[in-house]
C-alpha cells in the first residue's frame, strides 16, 4: 500500500511575513501604551487596583453594633447554608441576659470559600457581608483562615462596619 504525500507550495511555508506582521502589531501597541497610557486596557497592578462596585461579593466582613461588639448572634445559619462548609463558629452564652449568645470564635477558611454569598443572604441580622475587597494573598497557610480580628477589625475597616440592624432599631425608636 502506498501513500501520496501532498506538498504545499513553497511560498505557503514561509513563516517570516506572518512573524513580521505580528511583531509590527506588538510594536505598534507598545508605542500606543507608552505614549497614551490613559487608553491602556490593563492596569499596572499592584500599584493600580481595580475598584469593584458595592454589590461585588468579595472578602467577608462581620459587622458591629454601636458599642463596637459583634452583631453576630451565633445562630449558625450562615455555616449551615455554606455549600463549601468553610465557616466554623463556636458560640457562648453572653453575660448580658438580653443577648442570647454570641461567637467566641468565628472562622472562615477562605481557600475553600467559593464567594457565593449564601452566608450573607442567610444571615437574619446583617451580621456578615461581602464587600468590595478581593485580594486574598498571604504568605503562610494560617493567614487564609480569617478569624474575628480579621473579619471585623482589620485596619481597612477603620474600626468596624456598623450593622444596618442598629440603624433600623434607632429609626423605629424615633431617635
Ligand atoms: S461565600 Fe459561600 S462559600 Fe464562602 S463562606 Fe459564604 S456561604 Fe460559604
Ligand atoms: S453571621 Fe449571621 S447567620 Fe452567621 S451565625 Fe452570625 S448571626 Fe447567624
Amino acid at each position: 500500500m502506498s501513500f501520496k504525500v501532498k506538498r504545499e507550495p513553497v511560498r505557503s511555508s514561509w513563516y517570516l511575513p506572518g512573524i513580521l506582521v505580528g511583531l509590527g502589531f506588538t510594536f505598534k501597541k507598545m508605542l500606543q501604551n507608552l505614549f497614551n497610557q490613559k487608553k491602556m486596557v490593563t492596569l499596572n497592578y499592584p500599584e493600580e487596583k481595580y475598584q469593584y462596585g458595592p454589590r461585588f461579593k468579595g472578602n467577608h466582613v462581620l459587622t458591629v453594633k454601636k458599642d463596637g461588639s459583634l452583631r453576630c448572634t451565633a445562630c449558625m445559619l450562615c455555616a449551615t447554608n455554606c455549600p463549601a462548609d468553610c465557616i466554623r463558629i463556636t458560640a457562648s452564652e453572653h453575660e448580658d441576659p438580653s443577648v442570647e449568645k454570641f461567637p467566641i470564635s468565628y472562622e472562615i477558611d477562605i481557600l475553600r470559600c467559593v464567594f457565593c454569598g449564601f452566608c450573607e443572604e442567610a444571615c437574619p441580622v446583617d451580621a456578615i457581608r461581602m464587600g468590595p475587597e478581593w485580594q486574598t494573598a498571604a504568605l503562610n497557610g494560617s493567614e487564609f483562615t480569617y478569624d474575628i480580628r480579621h473579619l471585623a477589625y482589620r485596619p481597612q475597616l477603620k474600626g468596624g462596619v456598623p450593622s444596618v440592624l442598629d440603624d433600623q432599631e434607632r429609626h423605629s425608636a424615633g431617635i
